[in-house]
């Protein structure tokens, strides 16, 4: 069975508005699931209008292709670790990417042979070949720095603005001549230029602005996604491409907004931080020692606090704790105390990390706060349970000029009467820097895995011997 063009059309047409329906939905917690299940159904719709369509010309590769793509699909979604999440995303980028250039080159040496070539199309056929590439390489590593196979620190040498852009310059010059001869040369020397841009754009960052890239590279791979939709005259995926790309780049902002960074100095490389070390003004604090304490000690401020404000991190997530947290809040709770989550905006490995790990746990909306929200009530909150955080509580981002992550806007946990961080060492947080706040007198450490910890204090709560 075929469908018109029409009727693909329209289709089409339906699976847009979905998936604006679904960004839409996605913008909050409690209608994600909605927006996830629009999304879905946008999709679902696409493919079988685009299967149906006059231009398939057999089914065989294209089956073997979904079976095949679909297996390993499911099987990486079902065996993937939330907290590796980010690394997943990259490598998805990736492949867009990767497919952007196949589809471009394959779209030239098909369209030479039936003497279908024009400027206007090879120009498409640049953009999407330049576009893709940066987009495969630069999520190559940015899935090689995430998943620990070569180092997260930043690459730097003298001259690489330069050189970053005398090689973009001479890919768009490549990318000029190939619309206007048709040079088979000319695209090869330009993908080639374009795959080393994406890895020299990206080993210089580090750090904390990791999370940008990602987003970014996810708008990379929604152009790449736009730039194939002219390429293949596919509208949907040209909708679909610019959605991606502009959402990808919005969030971008966004976050650049919360860590106090520029857009520009993010996307152009070796602004990054890393440190290794501890900043300078840390040196002095470190000589003051830090305090632990024990799982009763907190669990008896906590027992006669007014206030209790959660700031979960990374390490909440890699403990999976969320579920203990949400056992220790209705305990709290019932003894009168008020608990609040406080949520960095890049707090964990992915923006809306948290978010989702405390929806799994069934902790309300009303009790997930954002930074902005939650910074005034610090003053008046009786105990901060940092469960697994680190970086975003660091006031080495507000006092220490000299620190990598000076000028990230940070949960001010500091201020509460008493912090308990629970953590499992004295390591430092993923941008590798020494925080200020262990050594603060209000402060102390509770050493080992965080759900441990917590179904510590559920215990100690609920009068049980652990
Ligand atoms: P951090 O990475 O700063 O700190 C996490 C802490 O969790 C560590 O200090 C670690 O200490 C502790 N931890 C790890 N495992 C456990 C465990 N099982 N039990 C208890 N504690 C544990 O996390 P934050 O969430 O504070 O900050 C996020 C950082 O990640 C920021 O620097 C951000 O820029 C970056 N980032 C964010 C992304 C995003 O999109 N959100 C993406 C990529 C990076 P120890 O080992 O001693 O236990």
């Amino acid at each position: 069975m075929q469908i018109s063009a029409n009727a693909q059309a329209i289709a089409y047409l339906i699976s847009a508005v979905l998936f604006i329906l679904s960004l839409k939905g996605l913008t909050h917690p409690s209608t994600a699931r909605r927006g996830n299940f629009l999304g879905m159904t946008g999709m679902a719709i696409a493919i079988i209008a685009t299967l149906l369509g006059t231009e398939v010309v057999s089914y065989g590769l294209i089956i073997a292709g979904v079976v095949i793509g679909g297996l390993i699909g499911i099987v990486v979604a079902m065996r993937i670790q939330m907290t590796a999440m980010p690394q997943l995303v990259a490598a998805l980028h990736s492949f867009v990417g990767l497919a952007a250039v196949l589809v471009a080159i394959g779209t030239f040496l098909n369209k030479r042979d039936l003497g279908q070539l024009n400027a206007v199309l090879m120009g498409e056929l640049s953009a999407g070949a330049i576009i893709g590439a940066i987009t495969f390489t630069g999520s190559v590593i940015a899935f090689g720095k995430l998943q620990g196979l070569i180092s997260g620190k930043p690459v730097k040498y003298a001259g690489q603005h330069q050189i970053n852009a005398f090689i973009a310059l001479a890919t768009i010059a490549l990318g000029v001549h190939f619309a206007m001869t048709g040079s088979m040369f000319s695209l090869m020397l330009m993908t080639v230029l374009a795959l080393v841009l994406g890895v020299t754009l990206i080993i210089p960052i580090g750090g904390a602005d990791m999370p940008v890239i990602i987003s970014m590279l996810n708008s990379y791979s929604g152009w790449a996604a736009a730039a194939t939709g002219f390429t293949l005259q596919n509208n949907l995926l040209i909708i679909v491409g610019a959605l991606v790309g502009f959402s990808g780049a919005i969030l971008s902002y966004i976050m650049c907004r919360a860590m106090n960074r520029s857009i520009i100095n993010v996307v152009f490389g070796g602004f990054g931080s890393d440190s290794g070390g501890a900043p300078t003004a840390g040196a002095a604090a470190m000589e003051k020692g830090i305090k632990s304490a024990s799982v009763e000690d907190a669990v008896y401020w906590m027992e006669d606090a007014n206030r209790v404000v959660v700031v979960p991190g990374y390490g909440m997530a890699v403990a999976q704790a969320q579920h203990a947290l949400k056992e220790l809040m209705d305990l709290l709770e019932q003894k009168g105390v008020e608990v609040k989550f406080g949520v960095h905006p890049v707090a964990g490995r992915m923006p809306g990390h948290m978010n989702v790990l405390l929806a799994e746990a069934d902790i309300p909306y009303d009790h997930v706060h954002e930074m902005d929200e939650v910074n005034p009530d610090f003053a008046s909150t009786d105990v901060t349970l940092v469960v697994g955080a680190n970086d975003v509580v660091n006031p080495a981002a507000k006092d220490d000029a000299s620190s990598p992550i000076y000028g990230m806007p940070i949960l001010e946990a500091g201020k509460s009467k008493q912090v308990y961080f629970l953590k499992r060492s004295m390591n430092p947080g993923y941008s590798g820097v020494d925080n200020l706040l262990f050594y603060q007198d209000n402060t102390s450490l509770i050493f080992g895995d965080a759900k441990d910890t917590i179904e510590g204090m559920v215990g100690a709560l609920k009068g049980v011997a652990h």
